[in-house]
Parts: structure tokens; sequence; C-alpha cells
């Protein structure tokens, strides 16, 4: 058997792991770089071109979760090849179809349940759900002529299910563990304490309307979200894309509140994103929002500020111009380099201008150093292999009584 990273020894997003028996070949991950839309043509070219290469003779691609940096490059893989994934991966794939494309649609989908096995002939793969902040994100354990190999995915232990790591099987040949934070000293707040954070925010500034910049995949934070509105008394009205995610995610987990089930939850209506919607699906995109109901207007927001928190993203800029209302505040609960990108120049200018206030609430995706030592106590892996990282090498610092083997990418381990 051979153990191959394509990418991700040293860096951050964009992996991909090979491993192959005398029978098989299967995938985990075929992640698109983060850094991608910045490169020239002829990189971007490149780069498709060796995933492509990566495809060929594939039996099976197992998807960890449903970031870009894990299944940016889905469409390179030939049509009808099986994908497993968890059902909850899928369905926040299936989503990109609001506004794009479902980068499954042309692969044969096949779910694993946590603690589920399949078998790709002679390699066998049982996935296990673990925290992270895309919804039912999955680690995988890999076992073939007698080695067991456990990928971590992108993984953490201070959010709501960080406890499933438990469930992780231990005493494995090689653990690939993710080191996105291993450079960092900083521990995480819980989702707990973020909640916490929302409802000081708000309540530093009542008479303010408090808009909240965060992912629309981000569940978790969207619900701790959700219920410092309700602490603070305030509704949380989202754009017609995020109303239409947490509905999905709602037909799998009837705790998670809707727009249409939740009293406090509501939605507004960006022209562009709207008309966008109305294009590709009237019937499930807007009305079933029931937007009769529980449409909040531009007069609603800029009359009674302090009633609502509103979910933005820069592309609302064109909405958020309208609103003319004295006291604005933004919280930003996302990545910090967002913030600093290219295409976020015009939403930064406004919100400079326009805002009160700008601050930080967020708590990482990814588990910070302690966690990375937790996970290494409690599955005691004879060799780990750092992935997902820019600092391969300070694994040997965090783990000096544990074998640590730093790969280069394409670098064939045979094991
Ligand atoms: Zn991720």
């Amino acid at each position: 058997m051979t153990l191959t990273i394509h990418r991700g020894t040293h860096e951050i997003g964009g992996s991909c792991v090979e491993i192959c028996s005398d029978k098989a070949k299967i995938l985990i991950d075929l992640g698109m770089p983060l850094d991608y839309d910045k490169r020239s043509r002829e990189e971007q070219t490149e780069i498709r071109h060796n995933a492509e290469e990566w495809c060929k003779g594939v039996d099976a691609l197992f998807l960890s979760h449903s970031h870009a940096d894990h299944y940016g490059f889905l469409d390179l893989l030939p049509q009808d090849t099986p994908i497993y994934a968890t059902e909850e991966s899928f369905a926040m794939l299936a989503l990109d179809g609001i506004l794009g494309d479902d980068p499954t649609k042309h692969l044969e989908k096949r779910t694993l349940k946590s603690g589920q096995s399949c078998e790709v002939t002679d390699i066998k793969v049982t996935a296990y759900i673990v925290d992270h902040s895309a919804y039912g994100a999955c680690a995988y354990l890999i076992e073939c002529d007698g080695k067991r190999i456990l990928y971590s995915g992108d993984i953490r232990l201070h959010g709501v299910k960080g406890v499933l790591y438990k469930n992780l099987p231990k005493d494995v040949d090689y653990l690939l563990l993710e080191g996105t934070n291993i450079l960092s000293a900083k521990n995480n707040p819980t989702e707990r304490e973020v909640e916490n954070q929302f409802v000081e925010a708000f309540n530093e500034a009542p008479d303010a309307l408090h808009l909240v910049w965060c992912s629309a995949k981000n569940i978790d934070r969207i619900c701790a979200l959700f219920r410092a509105c309700i602490r603070c008394g305030r509704t949380l009205v989202l754009d017609p894309y995020t109303a239409n995610v947490l509905a999905a995610v709602a037909q799998l987990n009837p705790h998670i509140p809707t727009v249409t089930t939740a009293k406090q939850m509501m939605v507004y209506f960006p022209y562009y994103l709207t008309k966008r919607l109305l294009e590709r699906n009237p019937e499930s995109y807007i009305y079933s929002l029931e937007p009769r109901k529980n449409k909040v207007s531009y007069n609603d927001f800029m009359t009674k500020p302090k009633r609502y928190v509103m979910l933005v993203r820069p592309t609302a800029l064109s909405y958020l111009e309208k609103l003319s209302i004295r006291h604005i505040r933004l919280i930003k609960s996302i990545w910090g380099g967002y913030w600093n990108e290219p295409n976020t120049e015009r939403f930064r200018d406004w919100a400079k201008e326009h805002c009160d206030a700008i601050k930080d609430i967020h708590s990482s995706g990814h588990a910070d150093t302690q966690s990375l030592q937790r996970i290494v106590e409690f599955v005691r892996p004879k060799t780990i292999v750092p992935i997902h990282t820019d600092a391969p090498k300070r694994f040997c610092d965090i783990f000096v009584n544990d074998n640590v083997k730093c790969l280069d990418n394409n670098e064939v381990l045979y094991l």
C-alpha cells in the first residue's frame, strides 16, 4: 500500500491524499488552494492539470467536508465516479446548486453515517463525524494490508460537538493530523462563549442596528447568534440564500431554527441575490420563505433598528447603502483574512465610514495546539503525519515524545 499527500504537506487548504493498494486507488479530498483565485492564469491551469492527473484511475473519492479547500476540484473527477461523504456534507454541497452548480451532480453519491464502513476492493474506509465549522465534517479511518491510517480532516474540540473526537479509533499506525493553528498560542472560545460575546456586543449598543458577517454554512455559529438574539429580544434577519441553507439543514435536524418555524428569525431581500434566486427556481428558494409574513423591509430596519440583527456579506453592500440609520455596528464572525481580500474593499470602506464600531467575535474552525495534543493522546498513533498546515516542522516541537513524519507533496510513502 502507498500513501501520497498530493497537496497539504506545507499548505493550509487544497488538500488531496491518495491511497493505493494492489487493487484499488482512492482519493481523500480534492481541494482547491485557498489562494487559487489570486494565482496567474498559467498557474491556475497547471494546478488544475495536476489535480486532473491525480484523478486518473481513481476508484472512489472520500470527502471529509464541504469547504472548497477540500472539494473545489470535484468537477475534474470522471463522470459517475463514486463519491462518499456524510448525508450532511452532501446536503451542504447541494446548496451550492442554489446559486451555481452542485459540484457532485455528475458523481455517484454514496452516503456514510458516522461509524459506518465501506470497502473499495481491499481498502476499507470508516467515517467518523467530528466537529468543524462545516456541517457534517468527518474523519476517515483507512484500513488495508494490515495497516490503519486515520485522516483527521479539519477538526476542532472547542465547538458544540467537540466531544465527538472520543469516537475516533485508537492505536492507529498513521495519524494524518491537520495543523492549521499549530503556530498560534491562542486558545479559541467555545460557541457558548461566542454567544455570550454577541450578547455583550448587542447590549453595549442597544439602539444600534447590528450587522454580523458570518458564513452561511457555519450552522453552529448562526445558531449561537440566533440564541444571542433571543436573549436580547432581537430578531435575526437573514438573506434568502442563508435562509435556504437553514431550511435544508433543518430537514436533517429539526432542532435547527428556520425563517418559517422560528418567530424571531426573518428575511431581507437584497435585489441581485433575490433576482438570481427567482430566475433559478422561484418555488423553492423565495416563496417557500413566505415573504409576506417574514420579510423585513428597508423601512422596518430604518424605523426600528434596535429590533434587529442582520446577517450580512460583502455582496449585500448595495442593500446596506440604501439604509439610512444613525447607529450601525459591524461584527465580523469569520476568519480574519477575508476582511483584507481585494473583493471586500468596497464593503470594508463602507463599513469604516458608516459603522460606529467594527469588532471581531469569532472562534476558529480548527483545533488549537492543546486540542491537537488531546487528540494525539487519545488516538495514540505510532506516527503523526502533518497535513493542512504551513508549519509541519512545528509538529516536532509540540509532539516531542511522538514519532512525527513530515512528508513533501507527492512524496510516496510505502507502508
Ligand atoms: Zn474546513
